[in-house]
């Protein structure tokens, strides 16, 4: 086991990892900005090392930085969060090829997931269901005009190296293929410095659900369940839960059994998660994620699994301690994301808290490192925190989670929380009865 590891992120997801390591024993090495010099991961952390100025690409990006300050704490290994530095294969090359262990799947997974159009060949060839497309990149608008017609609309125009929602054209008819392929191009190029996109069928009406999983160095895999993330905004998640209210057993386990398969065949190691569109009883696979993901919670509440833990004792080539059929699931879980917006605009709301107060109680978990007196810096993301709750079944889980709500002070900055509290009013919601749409249209109706 590592003796040592650096963190190579920082907000909630810093902490959380810090959490980890100090269970089992294991010191932590803090990396942060000059904006986060209060930062409560700075603060807990064994030892802490400044590497740049506020600008991510200063200092969370700043490999060269991150390395140096590894080999000054004599850490062993990097654990990279989500996020910045987490789907960087070239980072993980050089993390290993400086003598450290990078804690996450091999660089070439990270490669081979990270460009979207190989990642659906891959699973497909491994037996995943995805969602019918044109073969590979677009060359020319004439191109795509010719993939829509055989797909038939609406489709989707979707960037090759996306991530976070962002390079993504809807198209509705022939007449505007040709400006949204230049247009998803550029913005491709812009984020992403690559323009290579290809097109889908666009599902009008499925649910996000991704199914979670953990491999070992020594061939062995399991899957821990679903989690629906189909409540979006910007195709950015805003809630999510586990399971997943639309699916039945049988569908469960299938869909769980066929995920484990494809992905022993790749040979991955790590956490991962593969996510799917769900439409009408079908699954398609959209991508493959090769990290942490923000909403592990809600599967780790289910499962009772510290999966940041176990990411952990894999990287060190310990053997999984335990196979599928050893994983109970119990209960329901949400998580809510906590973002500094204003609840209606969504605009950032960067800046002092001066009063902070997180619910507590029966089956309510917090992932911040917020508290009274800091200062939300306004260089990086907006999400402050996770509020994250757990009951017996689904009913419990969203009574609970309206009284969390209820208790929830942050003042100071605005938050999203009056959003939740008035989710929480949603028929649809109550019922689990949404698409990947519906939140979308919530907040605009309001
Ligand atoms: P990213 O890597 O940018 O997150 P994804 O491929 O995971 O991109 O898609 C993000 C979200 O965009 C999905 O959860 C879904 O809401 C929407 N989306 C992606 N592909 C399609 C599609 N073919 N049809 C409808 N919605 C889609």
């Amino acid at each position: 086991m590592f003796d040592k590891v650096l963190i190579a992120n920082r907000g909630e997801i810093a902490l959380r990892i810090l959490r980890a390591c100090r269970e089992i024993g294991i010191k932590t090495v803090a990396v942060h900005s000059t904006a986060d010099n209060d930062a409560m991961h700075v603060r807990l952390a064994d030892e802490a090392v400044c590497i740049g100025p506020p600008a991510a690409k200063d200092s969370y990006l700043n490999q060269s930085a991150i390395l140096t300050a590894a080999t000054i704490a004599h850490a062993d290994a990097i654990h990279p969060g989500y996020g910045f530095l987490s789907e960087n294969a070239d980072f993980a090359e050089m993390v290993e090829e400086h003598e450290f262990t990078f804690i996450g799947p091999s660089p070439d997974h990270i490669r081979l997931m990270g460009d979207k159009i190989a990642a659906k060949k891959a699973v497909m060839e491994a037996g995943i269901p995805v969602v019918p497309g044109s073969d590979g990149a677009l060359k020319d608008a004439e191109e795509a005009r010719a993939a829509a017609a055989d797909i038939g609309f609406p489709v989707i125009i979707k960037a090759s190296a996306g991530g976070g929602g962002r390079g993504m054209k809807i198209v509705h008819d022939d007449a505007s293929v040709a400006e949204s392929f230049d247009l998803a191009r550029a913005e491709s190029k812009a984020a992403f410095s690559s323009d290579e996109v290809y097109m889908e069928k666009f599902l009008e009406a499925p649910r996000h659900i991704e199914v979670q999983v953990l491999a070992d160095h020594h061939g062995n895999i399991v899957h821990l369940g679903e989690r629906d993330c189909s409540l979006q905004r910007r195709h950015q998640k805003l809630v999510e839960e586990a399971p997943s209210p639309a699916l039945n057993q049988m569908e469960r386990q299938s869909i769980g059994d066929r995920v484990v398969s494809a992905v022993k065949k790749l040979g991955y190691r790590s956490v991962g998660t593969v996510e799917f569109l769900y439409e009408n009883g079908e699954f398609y696979f959209i991508e493959m994620n090769t990290r942490l993901q923000v909403e592990h919670p809600v599967t780790e509440m289910i499962c009772g699994i510290d999966l940041v833990r176990e990411m952990i004792r894999v990287a060190s080539g310990a053997p999984l301690g335990f196979s599928q059929s050893d994983i109970k699931f119990s209960g329901h879980s949400i998580e809510c994301r906590i973002t500094a917006e204003h609840p209606e605009t969504f605009a950032p709301s960067p800046g002092l808290v001066t009063d902070y107060h997180a619910p507590g109680g029966l089956g309510v978990r917090i992932d911040s490192g917020l508290y009274s007196g800091y200062t939300i810096p306004p260089h990086y993301d907006s999400m402050i925190g996770k509020l994250i709750v757990h009951g017996a079944n689904r009913n419990e889980c969203l009574m609970r989670l309206r009284r969390a709500l209820s208790e929830y002070v942050i003042d100071g900055v605005d938050t999203v929380i009056p959003l939740h509290r008035r989710l929480l009013e949603e028929p649809n919601f109550i019922n689990g009865d949404y698409d990947i749409h519906w939140l979308e249209k919530f907040v605009e109706g309001n």
